[in-house]
């Protein structure tokens, strides 16, 4: 049996490592993973009684186009139903679009490093990779156009971008989207929309309202700590939304994501509660970077990637010896670790041994 040639060079996700398996391994009481930019204050309690109300109903499918959870989202964006796609994770829309939109011979632009999936569902569709580079850290919106050509089908920009935690302006963005020839599709990625605080951060929804080929992709996985459900949206031009929806598994989203989804899209207490703890733990884990004398990007996101200074390998394994799973072992940024913003007592800690690590090396020369 021979799998399709576009997929025999990939390799299978390595995810975070769980908690459990560290603690078994490492024989830790405590283990605290800043990995994955979950949500350390967990979920919504109204998403909680909302999958208990749904548990009775488990042996009906779930109702196939989200109809509830699309007429919330719509009322709470401000836009049509019509505009609005779910997937399994915002990761599925990705996967849909790719599905979509792209066949051998086409390209298709991203970042350098960014967000992996664009790149890996790329690939499995055939279509050509092109990666720009970051520019100190960020979106190389010039030269990212300069790549576009009459074979361009999707440009992905991710807005903040992960592992970098940068965004990409308002003013910069909207002058982009206004070059980009208008068969390009202009996919932006905020699954980390709600954390930022930035004024200069773009109102992509007034730049989908005049732009047919933009689409944004949103999240429940990440402010809305609902990761384990699987859901997550694009909103676009209800024709490039209907191209998605044509090759969308017919049952790709539960009952208890959608219920869930529902339910926590309308607690903006626990939104603005999540989004301010998440700014006051930037800023402490930015000001102690500042005191141990190491750098970071502009964070605006959930997590920040910081220059340890030494080789990441070594930092991230020190830390796990401390009970911290951070992430490390970008190929541009090899002294740099992506750590998440936890809660102040995880913050402590991670910093405590990040501590440890460094004056371990600094002593171990
Ligand atoms: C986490 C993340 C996603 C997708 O998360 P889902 O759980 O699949 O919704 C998408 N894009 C970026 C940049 C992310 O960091």
């Amino acid at each position: 049996m021979i799998p399709k040639k576009s997929i025999v060079h990939l390799p299978v996700y390595q995810p975070g490592k769980p908690v459990e398996e560290v603690k078994r391994e490492l024989g830790l009481k405590e283990v605290i993973k800043l990995a994955s930019n979950e949500n350390p204050f967990g979920s919504s309690e109204h998403a909680k009684a909302a999958i208990q109300n749904e548990i009775a109903n488990i042996s009906i499918y779930p109702d196939g186009g989200s109809v509830q959870l699309t007429a919330a989202v719509a009322e709470y964006l401000e836009v049509n139903p019509n505009q609005i796609i779910f997937g399994a994770g915002s990761d599925e829309v990705i996967l849909m679009l790719a599905r979509a939109f792209l066949s051998p011979g086409d390209e298709t632009i991203m970042a350098d490093e960014t967000f992996p999936q664009y790149k890996h569902n790329a690939e499995i569709e055939g279509a050509t990779v092109i990666e720009v580079p970051l520019k100190e850290g960020t979106h190389d919106l010039p030269a990212i156009l300069s790549k576009i050509n009459e074979r361009t089908k999707i440009v992905w920009i991710c807005n903040p971008n992960n592992p970098s935690g940068t965004i990409v302006r308002e003013d910069e963005l909207a002058a982009f989207v206004r070059e980009v020839p208008k068969h390009v599709l202009i996919v932006l990625d905020e699954a980390y929309y709600e954390y930022v605080t930035d004024e200069a951060y773009p109102n992509s929804l007034a730049l989908l309202r005049d732009n047919n080929n933009v689409i944004l992709l949103r999240t429940f996985s990440k402010i809305y700590g609902l990761a384990s459900l699987r859901i997550g949206y694009g909103v676009g031009h209800p024709d490039v939304v209907r191209s998605i929806n044509q090759v969308r598994e017919p049952f790709n989203t539960t009952r208890f994501a959608q219920a869930a989804a529902t339910a926590s899209i309308k607690d903006i207490d626990f939104l603005n509660s999540c989004k301010e703890r998440n700014a006051e733990g930037r800023i402490y884990l930015t000001e102690q970077f500042a005191r141990l004398g190491l750098s970071h990007f502009e964070a605006h996101g959930n997590f920040v990637m910081v220059d340890v200074k030494l080789p990441s390998q070594q930092v991230f394994d020190g830390l796990l010896r401390r009970g911290i799973i951070s992430r490390a072992r970008w190929t541009y940024y090899p002294t740099h670790i992506r750590i998440t913003v936890g809660s102040q007592a995880q913050n402590e800690s991670f910093i405590k041994a990040l501590e440890e690590v460094l004056s371990e090396a600094a002593v171990l020369g």
